[in-house]
């Protein structure tokens, strides 16, 4: 059986799409999608006792209820078939979503991150950013409850507990669902003892979300968890700083490779385009090499 993780280079695929927008690779990407549906739907019929998303296949899940949680954000909670088993999905990873929006004949395909507790039973939870003509986000802020969307498990970073002392968590505007699933993933997991610094960069302060959420975890695990957020446009008495996610933001954040705190550290980086570009470079450089890391020390979602 071919591992979930097959899937990441077709997620690639339809991502590149997306950013692209050439209906040549959709087609393609549609097309392997098509051939992973038709070999894994008996693969998955026959196992009815193991969690839905503990092996790749397409499921579809009613929508159990939403709530606004900003001025752009919206949690979406799906109900899960067995309501007395959780998901299955495993740290780190996301879903895609299939969709046909507005009668479109092609699928729309986009990955988002559950943002519950992996462990809980019978839902999972969405957070999922609207953005202007988006074609999945509009479309998954029109679905009411009773509606339905097509998942399948995408496996990400498979994330070891201990394997780092400390990582790093950097995120820009929606990247920070998947560093939240890991955030909380760790600090919940008693055996787990690796540290976890996020640095997370927003336009505005009203575009802050799961805020008592990060406040919670530093009260209950001092010194171990810690979150900086950066603002472009903060508000007036705004309690967060002003900029961007810059080499100088991350060295006061304590992030400069050469720290002995750095000695064993994993970066991880989820963020738009324009970011994970002046972070990562085009081709090697960027802000994370000037700071002393190596490219095999970063992870990008
Ligand atoms: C592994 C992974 C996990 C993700 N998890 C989540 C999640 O939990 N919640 C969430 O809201 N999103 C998440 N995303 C992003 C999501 O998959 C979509 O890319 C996003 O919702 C936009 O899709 P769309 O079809 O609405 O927009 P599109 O129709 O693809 O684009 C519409 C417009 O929005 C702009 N745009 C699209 N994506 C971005 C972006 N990331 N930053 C800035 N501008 C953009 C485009 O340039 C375009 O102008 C994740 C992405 C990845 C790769």
């Amino acid at each position: 059986m071919p591992s979930t993780t097959t899937l990441r280079p077709l997620l690639r695929a339809t991502h590149r799409a997306n950013v692209m927008g050439t209906q040549v690779a959709l087609a393609a990407a549609v097309a392997g999608i098509g051939a992973y549906a038709w070999y894994w739907r008996s693969s998955n019929t026959n196992k009815p006792d193991k969690p839905i998303f503990s092996s790749f296949g397409f499921h579809t899940l009613r929508l159990d209820s939403t709530e606004l949680i900003n001025h752009n954000t919206k949690k979406l909670r799906f109900e899960l078939p067995d309501a007395s088993k959780p998901s299955g999905l495993s740290l780190t990873s996301a879903l895609l979503t299939i969709s046909f929006p507005n009668g479109r004949w092609l699928p729309v395909l986009r990955p988002y991150t559950p943002v519950n507790d992996l462990n809980e039973p019978g839902y999972i939870e969405l957070m999922v950013k609207l953005y202007p003509n988006g074609k999945q986000s509009t479309h998954l802020h029109s679905l009411k409850p009773g509606d339905t969307l097509t998942f399948a498990p995408i496996k990400e970073l498979a994330w070891t507990p201990n394997k780092h002392e400390h990582v790093a968590l950097i995120a820009g505007g929606a990247g920070i669902t998947p560093m939240y699933q890991l955030a909380r993933g760790i600090l919940h997991n008693p055996d787990d003892r690796t540290r976890v610094t996020l640095v997370w960069g927003v336009n505005t302060d009203e575009d802050i979300f799961l805020k008592n959420e990060f406040a919670a975890l530093e009260k209950l695990h001092p010194g171990r968890f810690r979150a900086v957020y950066v603002v472009v446009t903060p508000g007036a008495g705004s309690p967060h700083q002003k900029g961007f996610v810059t080499r100088q933001l991350l060295e006061k954040a304590g992030l400069a490779a050469s720290e002995a705190q750095n000695r064993d550290i994993k970066v991880l980086v989820c963020g738009p385009p324009a970011m994970e570009k002046a972070l990562k470079g085009k081709k090697g450089g960027g802000v994370l090499a000037e700071l002393g890391y190596r490219p095999d020390q970063v992870y990008s979602f």
